[in-house]
């Protein structure tokens, strides 16, 4: 599993921006199967601690949770992306509190010992939460690219982003620069 997300937000030890934009892409777009072998081996490597199998339940979850979380993503209205955030997380279990699992001391957002979605739903929609704080809701989106549907988080410095991954910025800038040069006909 690639990790493609800037992890600044929230630290590297558990990257809720990371993992939002993870799920929903793993879930939502481009028929990429969600089985729990996949979700659970992008958690792991989002570092959740993740014991054992998922469940068929967890599965389910966490998808319904990916598909809730793809709106925060797709308004472009930052008043509507917040009452779609806020309203996830008044649904997410949260008691936050300092955690160390050999990582060091960091933030787990949900109750000591939360079960995996519960800890997935806290850390994603708070990390998305500090994006919008932070930088405004136009740093999460959805890819410019006609035929990708991936969202992005753009929390880097420097110019911002419209697509989802250097491979989408490219093939569109080579269109572009192609439409220029062709003369247009007389
Ligand atoms: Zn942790
Ligand atoms: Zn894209």
């Amino acid at each position: 599993m690639t990790r493609t997300s800037p992890t600044e937000v929230t630290g590297y030890r558990n990257d809720g921006v990371g993992t939002a934009v993870a799920l929903v892409n793993v879930v939502t777009t481009g028929g990429r199967d969600a089985s729990a072998e996949t979700l659970r081996a992008l958690l792991a490597s989002y570092n959740f601690k993740v014991d054992e199998l998922l469940t068929e339940d967890e599965t389910q979850m966490l998808r319904d949770w990916a598909l809730r979380l793809r709106p925060v993503f797709a308004e472009v209205d930052q008043a509507l992306a917040i009452d779609l955030l806020n309203a996830l997380m008044v649904e997410a279990p949260m008691r936050p509190h300092i955690s160390d699992h050999g990582l060091g001391p960091h933030l787990h957002y949900g109750p000591p010992g939360a079960a995996l979605v519960d800890r997935v739903k806290a850390n994603t929609a708070v990390g998305l939460a500090f994006v919008i704080c932070e930088y405004g809701a136009g740093r999460l989106g959805v890819c410019l690219d006609a035929g990708c549907e991936r969202v992005y988080a753009d929390i880097a410095r420097g110019p911002r982003r419209r697509y989802c991954s250097k491979a989408c910025l490219n093939r569109n800038t080579v269109a572009a620069f192609r439409a220029r040069q062709t003369p247009t006909s007389t």
